[in-house]
């Protein structure tokens, strides 16, 4: 039996994680429908990944890695990222990694086929740019959006919103130190003087609201 639309739609959204940026994930999703109608089935293997991933995936293949504090060189295994946390566009949920299965959904094909290089081409006319048009390093299953950037694609956050980007700001200040409470997506008064007491320390402008140039101090 084949592997259904709604199957491979399901999957791909668990592993999108909620920190895609919606404008990915609804293209994502687009690109899935759009290759299912000629028979070629896309899977997102991945998409939003934290820094902490991030710092799992670069000490791969590494004798040592720092990353705040903490020491995730795993030299065992072979090196499969040149890109630091905070330097990938899945840490701001603007990519996404895909693979084609077969036809029964059951087994990965990575060869970079014809009909590999058809839904990367389906991918480009919804906007991503593709991993395998890189000169230096290529990265065949890596679909980014181009227009979309980092700081632009953080809204502004105040007291009293809520949702996902609410807990990427949240996590991002336990990640640098200033905030100890629950990620629950929820701005509180605690996130708020979590805040201002970021922008302090960064010489922003404290006024407890999360704006680009206090976005852009978080993610360096
Ligand atoms: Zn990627």
């Amino acid at each position: 039996m084949s592997v259904t639309l709604e199957t491979l739609i399901d999957r791909s959204i668990t592993n999108m994680k909620e920190g895609i940026h919606p404008t990915v994930k609804e293209a994502a999703i687009e690109l899935i429908k759009r290759a299912f109608k000629e028979n070629i089935y896309v899977l997102i293997t991945s998409g939003y990944r934290s820094m902490e991933e991030q710092a799992v995936l670069y000490g791969q293949g590494r004798q040592s890695y720092v990353y705040n504090g903490k020491d995730y060189g795993d030299p065992s295994k072979p090196i499969v990222t040149q890109v630091k946390p905070g330097k990938s566009n899945h840490n701001f949920g603007l990519a996404i990694d895909f693979v084609l299965l077969s036809d029964d959904g059951n087994r990965a094909i990575w060869d970079v086929n014809d009909n590999w290089i058809r839904a990367a081409n389906m991918g480009k006319e919804l906007g991503f740019k593709w991993g395998g048009d890189w000169t230096s390093f290529k990265d065949y299953p890596h679909l980014e959006m181009k227009d979309l950037n980092p700081n632009s694609s953080r809204p502004m956050l105040r007291m009293g919103d809520t949702g996902e980007f609410v807990k990427q700001l949240q996590e991002a200040l336990t990640r640098v130190g200033f905030f100890t409470g629950k990620c629950d997506g929820i701005f509180g008064e605690q996130t708020r003087q979590a805040l201002i007491n970021f922008q302090k320390a960064n010489n922003l402008s404290a006024d407890g609201i999360a704006g680009p140039n206090t976005w852009e101090a978080l993610e360096r």
